[in-house]
């Protein structure tokens, strides 16, 4: 039997860490064949509903669950992890400024940089699922700089799965012969789904959908809007889909992504694209060996030229904006 691996999930009493941990447990996120060690953080407030979803992932009786720690100590919380998966957060409330949440925001990431920094294994994988979670992953990565910049990544999976389902439901193929769709950008509503090399059945998937007008426009926004959409109908926000697409990333990211198909992350930008270098962007990419690489040399056309710098703009901003809370 493999040795166990140990997985952070922090604020996991929050919704999505509920739908997580037991796709976690249940062998989704690193295979059926991998037993893990739970981690699991949250703030002295959700102490309690913490150590009922420890009872819970004890009464499941999950097989390749070897140990569950749950903690509201972050030291405890980072200490011998391989993966972290960053999904506590300070959420925007009613009448807030951007900047007090962002303030807030800095301020938990820091510190959990630092308890990654100091405790965590070595070559440890973070995916930052919390918003705004592309600027929670750089203060990540200023704060930790022993973690190498390729392991610090945020979430866009979702965004990239919520893509391939809208293409899916037009063209009434299964979701599984659609890929290679492209986010490109921040996790938020100025981020660019692009369809521009995606294929469905095997040929583009703008010869198929024959609406470039679709395309261009209510796919986009139906993408970016999704999350929105969501808390409309269920009243909470989405919380299995974001689950699950955080198992997908980190799945692809260690077991690798298959021949000829690429998914979406947030990385460190190198100035792939003219994407500015220091950004963490969502990008294309494969992975092998436990690494990412951006897919290269992409035609990109004027219409997607100005999206992608209309969101790098945005990450721009939200980094100044960041950085201005630190001083
Ligand atoms: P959720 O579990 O619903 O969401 C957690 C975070 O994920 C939020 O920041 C949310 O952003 C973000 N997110 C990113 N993508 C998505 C998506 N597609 N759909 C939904 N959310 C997305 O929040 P809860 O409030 O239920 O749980 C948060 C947990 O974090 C709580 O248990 C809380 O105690 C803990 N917490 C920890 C803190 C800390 O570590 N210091 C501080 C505050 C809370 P958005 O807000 O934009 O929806």
């Amino acid at each position: 039997e493999k040795d166990p691996v140990r997985v952070l999930v922090t604020g996991a009493a929050g919704q999505i860490g509920y739908a997580l941990v037991p796709m976690i447990a249940r062998g989704i996120m690193l295979g059926p064949d991998q037993p893990v060690i739970l981690h699991m953080l949250d703030i002295p407030p959700a102490a309690e509903a913490l150590n009922g979803v420890k009872m819970e992932l004890v009464d499941a009786a999950f097989p390749l669950l070897k140990g569950v720690v749950a903690t509201t100590d972050v030291v405890e919380a980072c200490t011998g992890v391989n993966i972290a998966v960053m999904v506590g957060g300070f959420p925007r409330k009613e009448g807030m400024e951007r900047k007090d949440v962002m303030s807030k925001n800095v301020s938990i990431y820091k510190a959990q940089a630092s308890a990654l920094e100091k405790y965590a294994a070595a070559n440890c994988k973070v995916l930052v699922v919390a918003n705004p979670a592309n600027t929670n992953a750089l203060i990540l990565k200023e704060f930790a700089p022993s973690i190498p910049e390729k392991n610090i990544t945020c979430l866009t999976r979702l965004d990239h799965n919520r893509a391939l389902g809208q293409i899916s439901e037009r063209l009434n193929v299964q979701v599984s012969d659609v890929k290679n769709v492209i986010i490109w950008g921040n996790h938020s509503s100025s981020q660019y789904p692009d369809v521009n090399h995606a294929t469905a059945v095997g040929k583009p998937v703008r010869e198929l959908v024959k609406d470039d007008e679709w395309l261009n426009g209510e796919f986009i926004t139906t993408v970016q809007q999704r999350g929105a959409a969501i808390i409309k109908a269920r009243k909470f926000s989405s919380a299995l889909s974001a689950a699950s697409s955080a198992c997908d990333h980190i799945r692809d990211w260690v077991i690798g992504t298959p021949e000829g198909t690429w998914v979406s992350m947030g990385v460190y930008s190198d100035g792939s694209y003219n994407v500015p270098a220091g950004l963490i962007y969502s990008f294309p990419v494969t992975c092998k060996n436990g690494e990412w690489t951006i897919v290269q040399g992409l035609p990109i056309d004027e219409f997607s030229r100005k999206k992608m710098d209309a969101t790098a703009e945005e990450l721009s901003e939200e980094k100044a904006l960041a950085y201005s809370c630190l001083s």
